[in-house]
């Protein structure tokens, strides 16, 4: 499923906050991989975000997984 591009622009997902965001926006400081707010904090710091949102996609992923999967028979 792939969603068309009617414009320049398209939603980029934050490597830092997993946020959804326009890029390129007019007077927006937002690069190609990171939001408007994240773009402020301190490249070292931004790192241990981008870490920590990895995780959380990995475990988002496994739990939609886990969650599609037919529940096993408990009794
Ligand atoms: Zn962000």
């Amino acid at each position: 499923m792939t969603t068309p591009i009617t414009s320049g622009q398209r939603p980029r997902t934050c490597r830092a906050c997993g946020r959804k965001f326009d890029y390129p926006v007019k007077g927006s400081a937002a690069t190609r991989h990171h939001c408007e707010d994240c773009v402020a904090v301190p490249a070292e710091t931004r790192k241990t975000l981008e870490r920590l949102n990895t995780r959380v996609t990995q475990l988002e992923n496994q739990l939609r997984r886990l969650q599609d999967k037919p529940a096993p028979p408990t009794a």
